[in-house]
């Protein structure tokens, strides 16, 4: 079983979502502090990202934020979390989120929040970091997704091998207890280049 010292939660920047998913926000914050770990966002103060680091601040864990200077204005850099990262691109704001958190989270997003699941899974798949990677399908919101990478590893273009390396669960708890037992793929060059198809 996995210890997480800090946990990575992707999350939307979207303000005009439904207060619910706010709820799921903070519920997701509730989950990690109540085990001890601490958090680390895109620093911004909108959507849910506000939502997730207000409730996690309120339990009082570590709330890391990583937000690019060009964006300080447009997501409203959190002023009150425990530290604010300012970088200078969204390269080194992922790579920063990537090397503080021992795994990832995405909650309910749009465009970044998928870029940054699938970045860090690809990650793991190519053996840069060996970290577990998980949705929140809070309210089935991530179903159609799933069902698509589960076609995807039907047709071999996810090696079914490195499906398990994005789980996923609607229950905060259960997906972070998912996140502690999965038994990642080791780096294989046989998985990675065969074999062939039928
Ligand atoms: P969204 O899910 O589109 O609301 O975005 C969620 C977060 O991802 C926001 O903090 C965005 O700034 C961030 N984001 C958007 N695009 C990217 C990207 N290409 N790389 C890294 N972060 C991004």
């Amino acid at each position: 079983m996995r210890t997480f010292r800090r946990v990575c939660v992707y999350c939307a920047s979207s303000n005009q979502v439904a207060e619910h998913w706010r709820q799921t926000a903070r519920a997701m914050a509730r989950c990690l502090a109540q085990q001890g770990i601490g958090v680390v966002f895109g620093g911004g103060s909108v959507g849910l990202m506000g939502a997730l680091a207000d409730a996690a601040l309120a339990e009082g864990v570590e709330v890391i934020g990583v937000i690019p200077k060009k964006l300080m204005d447009l997501e409203l850099g959190h002023r009150g979390v425990t530290e604010l990262v300012v970088v200078d691109t969204m390269h080194e704001r992922k790579h920063r989120m990537a090397e503080l958190s021992d795994a990832f989270v995405a909650l309910p997003g749009g465009w970044g929040t998928l870029e940054e699941i699938f970045e860090v899974t690809t990650w793991t798949q190519l053996g840069y970091h060996e970290k577990p990677v998980g949705l929140l399908n809070a309210g089935g919101y991530y179903d159609h997704l799933i069902t698509f990478l589960d076609h995807a590893a039907e047709l071999g273009f996810i090696r079914p091998a490195h499906r398990p390396i994005l789980q996923a669960s609607a229950d905060p708890d259960e997906l972070v207890d998912q996140l502690r037992r999965v038994v990642l793929p080791q780096l294989d060059g046989a998985v990675l280049r065969g074999p062939a198809g039928p």
